[in-house]
Parts: C-alpha cells; sequence; structure tokens
C-alpha cells in the first residue's frame, strides 16, 4: 500500500499546536475590532493577473514563486500568494470607495509561495492582515501600528522592534531611484546575481538584500528619505510625530522598502531577534496607486501581514498554553449503567462541559487511567450500586478529593463550580 505524505514544503497543524494557533487568531480578532476592522473573507484562487498587475512583473514572487495553473477552461489561475491584492481586487469589484472611507478589513487564512524549502518556510503559510483604504491620513498609519503592537503584547512577545521608513511616491521615488543606480553603477559587478538582476528591474530591493558582501557594498548609498518631495516629507514626519505623541517605539530603517512594487510612502516592518535570519514577524505600508491600477477611483491605502508561522515559533519559546482538556470522564461498569452514563454525558453537554466517556466497555481501572491521560478534571463513576442508590461517585484528579452526589444533581454540581 502507498503511505502518503503531505506535499514538499507544506505542513499539518495538529493539537495541541493548533490551540496557539487559535488564540493568535482570536486575539487578532478582538484586538483589530476594537479599531473597527471587520473582518473579509476572499477566496484562495483569483485570475494570475490580479497578482502579475499588484506584485509586479520582475518580483521573486511573480517571476519564481507562484503556484499558477490552468483551469479545465484555459484560464490561468494563481494560488493566492498574499492577501492584499484579493482584497483590492474586492473593494473595486464590490465597489466599496461608495461606502463611508476607510473601509478597514482584516483577513486570515493560507498563502501559496513556491519557495526553496528551509527551515520555518513553508509552501502553504499562514498571514492574518489588515488593509484600510480610502484616507492618505498619517493618523491612520499610525493607528494600524499601534494595533499592530497592541495585538503582539496581548499575545505576549516581547523583544520586538518596529522599523519605519518613508519610500516616497510615484513623483519624487524616480529622482531617488537615480541617486540610487548612479550609486551603485560603478560597482553593480560586485553585487550578487540578484542585486544584479534586481539593478535592471527593480533597483530599490538591493537595499533589502540580506548577502553579507550586498550589505557592506551599499555602506553611503543614497537615503530614500533625503529625496522625498515636500507632500512625502510632511506625510512622514506628521506620522513619526504621532507615534512620539502615542509613545510608541520606533526605528527609523533607510534600507527597509518592501519586496512588492505597490508600496508607497510608509513601510514598516517589526522583526524580532530570537528568530535567526527570517526575523521578520509582521511587514506592510502604503499603497496609495493599487486601487487605481485596479480601475478603481484614487484610493490612498495601507495594509499589513502577520506570519502565522514566526509569531508560532516566538511563543512556542514562551507561551505557557493552557491546553484545553475535558472536565468530566463519564466511567461506567455494566450495561445499564452504561445507559444512564450516555444520559448523563448528554446533559452535561448540553450545559457546555466537555465530557468524555469510554468506548468498547474495558475495565474499570483502565477506564481510568484513559481519564488519566486525557487529563479529565473529574471523574464519575457509575455502577450497579450507584444505580440503586441513584447517587453516583465523584473523583477530583488533581487532588484526589472524591465524594457522592445524587444522579440529578450532577449538572447542579459541575454548574455551581462553573463549569
Ligand atoms: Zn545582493
Ligand atoms: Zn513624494
Amino acid at each position: 500500500m502507498t503511505r502518503y505524505t503531505a506535499l514538499k514544503g507544506i505542513q499539518d497543524i495538529l493539537p495541541p499546536e493548533i490551540y496557539l494557533w487559535q488564540k493568535i487568531e482570536q486575539t487578532a480578532k478582538n484586538v483589530f475590532s476594537v479599531y473597527g476592522f471587520q473582518e473579509l473573507r476572499a477566496p484562495i484562487i483569483e485570475s494570475t493577473d490580479v497578482f502579475i498587475r499588484s506584485i509586479g512583473e520582475t518580483t521573486d514572487i511573480v517571476e519564481k514563486e507562484m503556484y499558477t495553473f490552468s483551469d479545465k477552461a484555459g484560464r490561468s489561475i494563481t494560488l493566492r500568494p498574499e492577501g492584499t491584492a484579493p482584497v483590492v481586487r474586492c473593494y473595486v469589484q464590490d465597489r466599496l470607495y461608495d461606502l463611508p472611507s476607510p473601509q478597514k478589513f482584516f483577513y486570515s487564512g493560507p498563502m501559496f509561495r513556491h519557495e526553496r524549502p528551509q527551515k520555518g518556510r513553508f509552501r502553504q503559510f499562514y498571514q492574518i492582515g489588515v488593509e484600510a483604504l480610502g484616507t492618505s491620513d498619517p493618523k491612520l498609519d499610525a493607528e494600524i501600528l499601534l494595533m499592530l503592537r497592541l495585538f503582539l503584547e496581548q499575545i505576549g512577545i516581547k523583544g520586538l522592534s518596529y522599523e519605519v521608513n518613508s519610500i516616497g511616491d510615484e513623483k519624487c521615488r524616480p529622482d531617488y531611484k537615480k541617486a540610487l543606480l548612479n550609486f551603485l553603477s560603478g560597482k553593480i559587478h560586485e553585487f550578487c546575481p540578484d542585486c544584479q538582476r534586481r539593478y535592471k528591474y527593480n533597483p530599490l530591493r538591493i537595499l533589502d538584500c540580506k548577502v553579507k558582501e550586498c550589505i557592506k557594498l551599499r555602506v553611503g548609498a543614497p537615503k530614500v528619505t533625503d529625496f522625498l518631495c515636500n507632500e512625502c516629507k510632511e506625510h512622514f514626519e506628521e506620522l513619526l510625530s504621532l507615534l512620539r505623541l502615542l509613545d510608541f517605539p520606533y526605528v527609523i530603517n533607510h534600507d527597509m522598502v518592501r519586496g512588492l512594487d505597490y508600496y508607497t510612502r510608509t513601510t514598516f516592518e517589526v522583526t524580532s531577534k530570537q528568530l535567526g535570519a527570517q526575523n521578520t514577524v509582521a511587514a506592510g505600508g502604503r499603497y496609495d496607486r493599487l486601487v487605481e491600477e485596479f480601475g478603481g477611483p484614487p484610493t490612498p491605502a495601507i495594509g499589513f501581514a502577520l506570519g502565522m508561522e514566526r509569531i508560532v515559533e516566538l511563543l512556542k519559546a514562551s507561551d505557557r498554553l493552557e491546553i484545553p482538556a475535558p472536565k468530566v470522564f463519564v466511567a461506567t461498569m455494566g450495561a445499564t449503567a452504561e445507559k444512564e452514563g450516555l444520559i448523563l454525558a448528554e446533559k452535561l453537554r448540553e450545559k457546555g462541559i466537555w465530557i468524555e466517556i469510554s468506548y468498547a466497555g474495558p475495565s474499570l481501572r483502565s477506564q481510568l487511567r484513559k481519564a488519566d491521560k486525557l487529563s479529565a478534571a473529574y471523574v464519575l463513576m457509575i455502577g450497579d450500586d450507584e444505580i440503586r442508590t441513584g447517587k453516583v461517585k465523584w473523583k477530583r484528579l488533581a487532588d484526589g478529593s472524591q465524594g457522592e452526589i445524587p444522579l440529578d444533581k450532577v449538572p447542579e454540581f459541575f454548574e455551581n463550580q462553573g463549569y
């Protein structure tokens, strides 16, 4: 018989780790809704053009990493490699710009990139992201950064660094690009092959390169913030002053340009020293032109995405996660008791109490062993004697205390204990 395995670079997420995932998702939902962000569920597949248009033809994602295939009608379909483009496609398609601005959304779910498998990188990976569309007010940029920090604090991740930058807009970035190309032109052949390719198509991304040689070679490169036009400069300065007002501990990182073509003005990244080379926990920025690119009206917008796997990794190292366990294990001896046990189990489940029973009628001893293994808080024991007297024995496994209660008082007994 063939034994199947998951595809390369794709992982199953099982209990108990799944409880960490649920905690992260729940916390995100709680924090984001305080800021007025509502959930939007866009599909996982889109026309390939949606991603080429937004991410940019000459990016690594579009060139090498997309899961693209033809459907039965010969249309080119792509599994989403990121979450912003589908939200923007939906925003334009459903004319959400007719609603009051800004419209604020969050999403969570799997993304797909055909990357070289390496530690902490998956081909199906999960992101939680937010998008706010409809205003260029830097208050929104600040709000999003504060929301991100509140979320990371609430799930209990410490030792993070918040890096911000502005990469200008279509008015001022060409000047910067020129200056950068000028600086690089004499020595580009000394850079890594990737950077040499970027020099032609996407020179700003050379600033992002993590290759040691490249980092050394770009010392003294012109800074994008020195080239901002007045509007972009004002926008960035206003954001920084808001962040200071709100006690937000930012660091300016002039090299942070973000990998995707659609970013304008504010960009930011949250990094952790605990993660090694793949140290980005969350990243985002403005994309003031993207809605227009998709055929909508001029609509400045900003968003970020969080990498679930990295947050899980950070939490695993520090979190004392309470793994849920059954409240009550109903142990029975004999056919009549088994039936009474089933009826009782259902009554308790209706009250929202997690009940486990034993299957295939093993001995009492092995039922108790199982209750222990499951970390049940209580065992209820029902046998012929109990049926006769109408009382059941209970035992609390944590301290071994025990007692008896009338069968019909059992639901009350657990309700009184806050279950
Ligand atoms: Zn390089
Ligand atoms: Zn500008």
